[in-house]
């Protein structure tokens, strides 16, 4: 049976923290992919995302993943937290928790990516949480080593806490590779250093590639002409199709307009919920919310 057909989408611009970034998660039609629900790419350019000033979030996790540069992390839970490329920074937002990501302003380029993943109904509404992965397990396959930041591959599994049953990996290619996939998952596909080919279907940076469920693998290439990059980068995201369709709004993933807004209102109205963090960058207040109540 011939495998089902891989989609490739255009992302978009949009801006954070007066930076460009390419949105690649989610598309309008297609709102998630396994549990990831969000997709920034962002650089690689000097001051790229300059810092990011205390913000709230409920009903997800935040994952960062540099591939350049440095950020630091700090929260409502007290936690500081420099992260750098190879290290992952995971959040679990639950039912509240502020955070803050700050820059060196000395620091070079920056280039990485800002993931998030929705949380089931059973820790949504659950205490936040953070974790600082320094090292990750890594799983060699034809023509690429994989790095987990999330999930198992080929049975090995990372660390990092996972709720449902997602996957997140950096593939460096060496070759033509071959990915080995879970039919019953669905999966996105990033490049974040040179355009690829997936199964011979060009995708370039600012493109999401979407592979339903019932593959069992996906070839990945350079493609010739673009060998300035020795090893391209990849992102594989992956998991079971969620088990509802989120409500996102600003910060927030939840399962109603009425959570969004009770949220959106304690957040501008500096409420015990969402503590304060300590940080020398401003509170970002949240837009207008779009729905009467
Ligand atoms: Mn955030």
């Amino acid at each position: 049976m011939a495998a089902p057909s891989i989609e490739i989408h255009p992302g978009r611009l949009a801006d954070v923290g007066g930076a460009q970034v390419r949105r690649l998660l989610p598309r309008r039609g297609h709102r998630t992919v396994g549990a990831w629900c969000f997709a920034d790419h962002f650089g690689p350019a000097p001051g790229a995302v300059g810092g990011i000033g205390p913000h709230p979030h409920i009903g997800l996790q935040t994952v960062t993943w540099l591939l350049e540069g440095e950020l630091v992390h700090r929260d409502s839970l007290g936690s500081e937290q420099a992260i750098r490329p190879g290290q992952l920074n995971l959040m679990t937002a639950g039912h509240a928790v502020v955070h803050a990501e700050e820059a060196d302003p000395g620091a070079s380029g920056r280039h990485g990516v800002q993931l998030w993943v929705a949380l089931p109904e059973s820790t949504r509404m659950g205490p936040a949480a953070f974790e600082h992965h320094a090292e990750l397990p890594t799983v060699g396959l034809a023509g690429a080593e994989a790095t987990l930041l999330v999930g198992e591959l080929e049975g090995t599994r990372s660390p990092a806490r996972a709720d449902t049953d997602h996957l997140g990996a950096q593939l460096v290619l060496h070759g033509p590779a071959t990915v080995p996939l879970r039919a019953s998952a669905e999966h996105a596909v990033l490049t974040v250093d040179a355009p690829i080919t997936l199964d011979g279907e060009p995708l370039d940076i600012g493109q999401v590639a979407y592979l339903p469920p019932g593959r069992s693998e996906v070839g990945i290439a350079a493609v010739d002409g673009s060998r300035s990059v020795e090893r391209p980068r990849v992102l594989l995201l992956g998991g079971t199709p969620f088990e509802f369709e989120p409500v996102m709004w600003w910060n927030f993933v939840a399962r109603s307009r009425e959570e969004v807004v009770d949220a959106y209102r304690d957040w501008q109205a500096e409420a015990p919920r969402f503590a304060p963090v300590a940080s020398s960058l401003a509170r970002i207040p949240a837009p207008d919310l779009p729905w009467a109540r």
